[in-house]
């Protein structure tokens, strides 16, 4: 979609790109500064596989402050991005034939991961009736003696979803009794939160032992090109993932690790700003969203994506042309109406698409038009 909308760009057509999984905003100030002097004082050599000592202490206490978790440094290993985090915890746990729980709608590459790890991938389909969150009930029928992991987002990619801390109680009761099973909680969209105080399913002491939990700098500080991101976990799996990193990329960059330093201990002031410019921008677009016919949309607690239910188009057709599944509804948007979005296949489910409110406000109105206009054209 991204390729087919640069060809567009290239014909002189203004598109408008809500496709896009990064936040809008620049760095913040404090941050860049902090990668410039490090660069001025020298920091150019290899560094730590899991991080500078200084970096994971500033990791640990952030996590004790802001959510409420006792880790050690050395549970900590910062790598090159909270991909490459999922990534390795995936390599490490998974062996062949193992099942990884993985709720539906989820971000693409989880089951990727899981693939390249020759495990098994077992959905648990989660509407958008249900705000696109699976009960416990749900976790406790997909488990089998197989299963060794569950891998979910909270805030999620690409639903905006966020488990309540009641929700995740509820999970946490069902993992209670299968104490085989790991969790691997990814956390990237925890500042991008409408709702109040992030909850951490690493926050049950029962279960917290075999949480994984994955953060980094991407979306809260507007990092997503600096590439650094972390994982906390017990002793076992942080020594298991450090053998494993240091194997394939060693420790992430220097200065992006003392830039990184500076976000957590420069304070959280430019992370709420943004967080407010979010908030603003999913008010602006869910209003425009319910506002056209046959789109089925929820209000997203976090993130920056909506995932509104697009099926009542499919058969519907113009000029000889037929959408038949979301694909053919997103390529129908890019092509009409000039706006990029992704088809929900890409997160497995076929009924949706994703569009991300990473824009400024003109360009999120003017899309929303468009997309009304395009659909209206469907009959
Ligand atoms: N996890 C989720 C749910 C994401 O949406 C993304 C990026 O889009 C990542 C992880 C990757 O983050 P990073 O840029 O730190 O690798």
């Amino acid at each position: 979609m991204a390729k087919m909308g640069r060809e567009l760009s290239a014909k002189g057509i203004d598109v408008i790109n809500l496709s896009f999984g990064e936040p809008d905003f620049f760095t913040p100030n404090n941050v860049k500064e902090a990668a410039k002097k490090a660069i001025d004082d020298n920091y150019s050599y290899y560094t730590p596989v899991s991080g500078y000592p200084e970096l994971r202490k500033a990791i640990a206490e952030k996590l004790l402050r802001e959510n409420g978790l006792s880790y050690n440094f050395d549970q900590i290993v910062v790598s090159t991005g909270a991909k490459q985090s999922l990534a390795t915890v995936v390599m490490c746990l998974v062996d062949p034939g193992d099942e990884v729980i993985v709720p539906t709608p989820y971000w693409v590459s989880y089951s990727e991961m899981i693939k390249l790890a020759e495990g098994e991938t077992v959905f648990i389909d989660a509407t958008v009736e249900n705000n696109f969150k699976i009960t416990a009930e749900q976790l406790e029928k997909a488990i089998t003696p197989k299963t060794k992991l569950f891998m979910f987002s909270s805030p999620c990619n690409p639903t905006g979803s966020v488990y309540s801390h009641d929700e995740l109680a509820a999970l946490a009761a069902v993992f209670e009794k299968h104490p085989n099973i790991y969790i691997l909680s990814d956390e990237i969209y925890e500042h991008i939160s409408f709702v109040g105080k992030h909850a951490s399913i690493a926050s049950f002491d029962s279960i917290k032992d075999r949480v994984v939990v994955i953060n980094g700098f991407s979306k809260s500080y507007a990092m997503t090109g600096w590439r650094i991101g972390y994982l906390a976990a017990n002793k076992e799996i942080a020594n298991a993932c450090d053998k494993m990193q240091g194997q394939i990329t060693s420790g992430t960059c220097s200065i992006t690790q003392r830039a990184a330093l500076e976000a957590y201990e420069g304070g959280l002031e430019s992370v709420h700003q943004m967080r407010e410019e979010f908030k603003k921008r999913r008010d602006l677009v869910y209003s425009l969203l319910q506002e056209i016919p046959g789109v089925n949309v929820n209000l997203p607690d976090g993130a920056f994506y909506f995932f509104p239910e697009v099926k009542s188009f499919f058969g519907k057709s113009v000029d000889g042309q037929t959408i038949n599944n979301a694909e053919d509804l997103s390529l129908y948007l890019l092509n009409e109406a000039h706006v990029s979005t992704v088809t929900g296949e890409a997160f497995g489910n076929e009924n949706c698409i994703r569009i991300s409110y990473a824009a400024a406000e003109d360009k999120l109105k003017l899309a929303m038009k468009q997309i009304k206009d395009a659909l209206a054209k469907l009959a």
